[in-house]
């Protein structure tokens, strides 16, 4: 059976066994994120829809499911913001009902938590990981890049309200840009929707890979942890390293082979290592992280993108 909708087990840094669902075609998505992995929104929408048939979801689904792999979660997530895909209560549903022994995970934006049918939609999800970039709307507007009808205002007021009606755990996402939301004025502003939010867990990330702009730099170790300390939260994790991936699980040095195979070939952009390989944009991307952090390949920028080229 081939594979559209369905991706990994990955290894993931916060998940561990991630089994991936995209319910959204590449790049749809309600921000336009200075980081994302992803490359630039090229659908730039706040509008829900079927974006692709949820039987042929399903039926992918069934047919991983039913050979019982081992995992932590089947977690929505890949090329856009999961939450557009109006029929995702459904595919949770059909977890639930025919697999209950996994749980389900969501990486989302939060943009359209302050829908109350998008709230809805979530409710039976067991872990939810929404992005808090920014409080500011100046830092807002300059890192994720939202849909005009979306403000910091409404995107965190949406994700508190969420809070108060859902039950499972919320585990927020702070995405370090430094020089941007690393100030002491944004800090100060983001601890006061830490309050209203009240996440069980904050996973403070910065950038490990080349984002959709060139400018943009991670913020080290050091300031990372500058910045955990001014949180207001007993929970806080910061992302590991993608090296440490390479001892999860779920991780296969078969893919990590057909990658460094077809970038000895010539060097590639993400979007030639996908359309070669076939894999999942996200699960290649998981694997490159690993690769250059282990000096296997390298990564430059050129006309069409970020190039990857075998270093031996
Ligand atoms: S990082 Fe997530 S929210 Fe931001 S543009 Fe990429 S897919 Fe959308």
């Amino acid at each position: 059976m081939e594979y559209r909708y369905i991706f990994g087990p990955v290894p993931s840094r916060r998940l561990g066994i991630s089994l991936g669902v995209d319910l959204i075609p590449p790049k749809t998505c309600s921000y336009n994120c200075i980081y994302c992995e992803s490359g630039k929104t090229t659908n730039l929408t706040v509008e829900r829809r079927e974006y692709v048939p949820l039987n042929d979801v399903l039926k992918e689904l069934d047919g991983i499911l039913k050979t019982h792999p081992r995992l932590d979660f089947v977690t929505y997530s890949g090329s856009g913001e999961p939450t557009l895909y109006s029929r995702i209560s459904e595919v949770t549903r059909f977890v639930k009902e025919n697999y209950p022994e996994y749980k389900t995970a969501l990486l989302t934006n939060g943009s359209l938590f302050h829908d109350e049918k998008v709230r809805r939609d979530c409710l039976d999800i067991d872990v939810v990981i929404p992005s808090l970039d920014c409080a500011g709307e100046t830092e807002f507007k300059k890192v994720d890049r939202p849909h005009h009808s979306l403000s910091a205002a409404v995107v965190n007021e949406g994700i508190a309200k969420f809070r108060t009606e859902y039950t499972g755990q919320i585990w927020l996402e702070i995405f370090i840009v430094p020089g941007i939301n690393d100030t002491d004025e944004e800090i100060g502003r983001i601890n006061a929707e830490i309050a209203k939010i009240r996440p069980d867990k904050i996973q403070l990330n910065t950038l490990d890979r080349p984002g959709a702009v060139d400018w943009i730099r991670p913020a080290d170790d050091i300031r990372m942890q500058e910045i955990a300390g001014k949180l207001r939260h007993d929970n806080i994790e910061i992302a590991g390293k993608p090296a440490t991936r390479s001892s999860n699980k779920a991780y296969s040095g078969d893919i990590s082979d057909v990658i460094l195979r077809t970038v000895r070939r010539r060097p590639c952009t993400l979007d030639d290592i996908v359309k070669i390989t076939g894999l999942h944009m996200n699960e290649v991307n998981k694997y490159l992280g690993v690769l250059v952090a282990e000096g296997k390949i390298t990564e430059a920028r050129g006309e069409r993108g970020v190039f990857y080229r075998s270093a031996e």
